[in-house]
């Protein structure tokens, strides 16, 4: 019998699917044994670590992977520590003369493939990358002089003008996997979930990880959420939005799936939702932009101005904020959502990120760093991005003096105030008219609905208007050094 050509290795890294997934349709069409492996090297090599509710997606994100690829015939394999190391080693080990993987676009990561490409090549090992994330590559979209797009309407613009993204690749019919002898960590090793308490005991029933979960989320949202999706999605009393959030994250689904198949859908009827919902998808590319561009911005104002402002940074405020105890039902509805289930509504993470920057004058910083690690899907780029939008620090952002009211916001976004009903369920007695600010509620309405202010939920920690206007005296005080 001819001995089996030499086997190509899979890296998988945040694309954890089958379906649309280049790298790994390239080593099957080689004709190559096929071995899959996922590297867990978080912290190295100045790589940002993954956050607690990340790693419990990982976790069931990567079982899944493992059954699906088992399903066609092959094998994922685990490793940890240093991928410079791990991976040419277990390419040496199983004499791999081909690896493939599919791009990402933070600066450390970069700077990983890029010295593992070229410790392959070196060993004569054909070392391939593919665009997987994103419709386009965030370096191919450009300003008519050539240069990086700071404002989104333009860059939106200029991308659409390129035309379609590449058509979705279909799910391998099967995989030939390597037979060979390779060992394999222990998922259950890496400590990914937590155990006492276990935080994430509500996660489960919230979402469904791993590429069937995104794919019925898809088709989910496609026959009931994007017809009205234009008029709804602001609406955080409404399951209105996809929530695949976290699947395109880990790269359970493609932007370029979903694309393909919201267009599909709409074809007969072109509901209105359809640009809305792909523009957001555009939001994505545009902060995927912007991170390629400026490696540090989940670390630096993009407008230096801010470099000056004078954050109060009170320690108590951010733990009232974390907590949902605010006092203001809206930012509390959100905080508590995103603790049990690991996902907030957009519409009020603006609220929520809006109040404690402006209203308690808390550095972004602190903001951004909490959503990474309680989010399921804390994105380098769409949580950096949307940070410094709400701060108003980024190039293309919300102005500062541009201040969220939350009880307005409530009021006109939670009309019936059925969301902070599920989250503050301390203020669910209350009436319509009161439950977005129980302080101005009748003495008989507290009374009839149990609450004491004070006792059974917080009063307001800052005073709105005083807040504002401190808010905007300090961004007054702003050097302009642009
Ligand atoms: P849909 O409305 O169904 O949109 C479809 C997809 O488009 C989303 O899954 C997402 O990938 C993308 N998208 C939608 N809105 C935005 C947006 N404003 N910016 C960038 N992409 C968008 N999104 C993350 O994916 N990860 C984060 O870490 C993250 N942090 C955020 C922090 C703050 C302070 C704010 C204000 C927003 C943040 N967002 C983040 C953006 C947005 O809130 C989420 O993408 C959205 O709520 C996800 O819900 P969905 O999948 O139902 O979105």
């Amino acid at each position: 019998m001819p001995a089996a050509p030499a086997p190509a290795l899979v890296w998988f890294r945040d694309d954890l699917r089958l379906a649309d997934n280049p790298a790994l349709t390239h080593a099957i069409a080689s004709g190559r044994p096929v071995l899959a492996l996922f590297v867990f090297d978080d912290g190295d090599a100045g790589q940002r670590r993954r956050g607690a509710a990340s790693r419990w997606w990982l976790a069931q994100s990567l079982r899944q992977l493992a059954r699906a690829i088992a399903a066609k015939g092959g094998r994922l394999i685990l490793r940890s520590g240093a991928a410079s190391h791990v991976v040419p080693g277990v390419a040496g080990e199983v004499g791999a003369r081909l690896v493939t993987w599919n791009r990402r676009y933070e600066a450390a990561a970069m700077a990983v493939d890029a010295g593992i490409k070229t410790a392959l090549t070196a060993d004569h090992v054909v070392a391939e990358s593919f665009s997987a994330a994103l419709l386009r590559e965030p370096s191919t979209v450009k300003s008519r002089a050539g240069q990086p797009m700071q404002v989104f309407t333009p860059f939106w613009r200029a991308h659409q003008a390129k035309g379609e993204p590449r058509a979705a690749l279909p799910e391998p019919v099967r995989i030939s996997g390597f037979a060979g002898a390779i060992a394999s960590e222990d998922l259950d090793d890496w400590g990914l979930e937590p155990r006492s308490p276990d935080w994430a005991a509500g996660f489960g029933a919230a979402w469904q990880p791993g590429e069937a979960g995104a794919r019925a989320r898809l088709l989910a949202f496609l026959d009931n959420g994007l017809a009205s999706y234009a008029e709804t999605r602001d609406r955080p009393d409404l399951a209105a939005t996809s929530r695949l959030s976290p699947h395109l994250r880990f790269g359970e689904i493609s932007a370029v799936q979903i694309w393909h198949a919201a267009r599909l859908a709409a074809e007969l009827h072109q509901p209105p939702g359809l640009p809305k919902f792909l523009s957001e998808v555009g939001w994505r590319e545009f902060a995927y932009h912007l991170l390629y561009h400026r490696p540090d911005l989940a670390r630096e104002n993009v407008r230096k101005r801010f470099d000056g402002f004078a954050w109060t940074n009170d320690p108590a405020h951010l733990l009232a904020w974390q907590r949902g105890l605010t006092g203001y039902p809206l930012v509390d509805a959100g905080m508590r959502e995103l603790w049990r289930t690991g996902w907030m509504h957009n519409r009020v993470r603006m609220v929520a990120a809006s109040f404690l920057v402006k209203h308690l004058k808390t550095d972004w910083r602190a903001g951004e760093a909490w959503f990474w690690d309680t989010l399921v899907d804390a994105d380098p780029a769409n949580n950096a991005a949307s940070w410094q939008w709400v701060a108003g620090s980024s190039a293309d952002a919300a102005p500062f003096f541009r201040i969220f009211n939350p009880m307005a916001q409530a009021q006109t976004f939670d009309p019936a105030g059925d969301y902070v009903r599920r989250w503050v369920p301390e203020l669910a007695g209350l009436p319509a008219g009161a439950i977005h600010q129980p302080w101005t509620a009748a003495a008989a309405d507290l009374a009839q609905a149990g609450v004491t202010l004070g006792v059974t939920y917080p009063r307001p920690i800052v005073d709105h208007a005083r807040a504002r206007e401190q808010a905007l005296a300090a961004f007054a005080e702003l050097e302009d050094v642009e």
